[in-house]
């Protein structure tokens, strides 16, 4: 089969591989349609510290496609049309019991290799995180799944009801898909890129969805005192962010860190791709082949002109 295979920053080759093998419990899924998204094109131009393990290591994690075949104990059958997350957790630890998935130890690693023509979805994914989808459920609307449930575990985060006025900070497919969810929920939204000259009203609730250090210093600006700052986009290790402490401190805002997703938002993603597709289908703006698949990663992380890409569909 061939396959993106990541080979450093701005390093990525389509190779010849073997098609795998699915050993028990993993099912081999045939790729209909992957995605682009700003994580892989910040692994793209600068590497990653979680998403990818060391090179040369497949590459792309949103993915829908059939399945194949599978391993002794699956239950999905071959011609199934299938889409999933790019991890599952454990279950069993602290974090899992606790509800708190995405904080699952044995998380890691992420699951990459939807840059192909077939995807091997390990055991554990396979049983928790992998699900078949409708047939009228075009494959490239339902690879979104991973991106929603990160969106819908920061709506979740701040605890967004009917009436909140909330200012999603962020343009972006994150940004918009975050609005899509909250407007549906009867919030009153505000975008706002993430520079001040964007003017915004303080708000109740605040999602920064930019992945910048002026933005999460912005999003703190823009809650209303007693609200909740909701930080999404991720920065850096070892990154600094100073803030107004007489802000966080006699006007009781609250910082919450959001990261990931647990199986129940793959699930709500699902649902939601399915009953309101045509405003998230929207938000894939471009189309590209396999060969061609570094195009869409150099406009988003801005080595090419942007052309008003939101998510780019590959297909193998
Ligand atoms: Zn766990």
């Amino acid at each position: 089969m061939r396959a993106a295979i990541y080979h450093g920053p701005r390093d990525v080759r389509i190779e010849r591989r073997p098609i795998p093998e699915p050993a028990a419990g993993e099912v081999l899924v045939r790729i209909d349609a992957a995605l682009t998204d700003g994580t892989d094109a910040k692994c793209y131009r600068s590497g990653h510290p979680l998403l990818l393990g060391p090179p040369p290591s497949p590459f792309g994690h949103e993915y829908a496609g059939t399945v194949a075949a599978v391993g002794s104990g699956c239950t999905l059958r071959p011609g199934t049309r299938v889409a999933g997350a790019n991890s599952a957790p454990c279950g069993a630890c602290d974090h899992c019991r606790a509800g708190r998935q995405s904080l699952c130890v044995q998380l890691l690693p992420l699951l990459n290799g939807a840059y192909a023509e077939y995807l091997l979805v390990p055991a554990r994914i396979a049983s928790v995180n992998l699900h078949s989808i409708d047939d009228d459920l075009d494959a490239a609307t339902a690879a979104m799944c991973e991106p929603l449930a990160c969106a819908l575990h920061a709506v979740e985060a701040a605890g967004a009801e009917a009436g909140d006025s909330i200012c999603v900070l962020g343009r972006g497919a994150l940004g918009q898909m975050l609005a899509t969810i909250l407007r549906g929920r009867g919030c009153a939204v505000t975008q706002v890129a993430s520079a001040d000259a964007d003017p915004a009203p303080a708000s109740d609730r605040v999602i920064e969805a930019a992945g910048t250090a002026a933005a999460w210093q912005r999003a703190v600006r823009l809650v209303r005192a007693g609200g909740t700052v909701v930080l999404f986009g991720g920065l850096p290790g070892s990154t600094e962010v100073p803030f107004d402490a007489y802000r966080l401190h006699y006007e009781a805002i609250i910082l919450r860190g959001v990261f990931h997703h647990a199986p129940r938002h793959i699930r709500a993603a699902l649902d939601l791709l399915a009953t309101d597709r045509a405003a998230f289908r929207s938000l894939l703006t471009h189309t590209f082949a396999l060969d061609d698949v570094a195009v869409p990663l150099e406009m988003t992380c801005g080595l090419r002109p942007r052309e008003g890409l939101l998510k780019a569909i590959v297909r193998p």
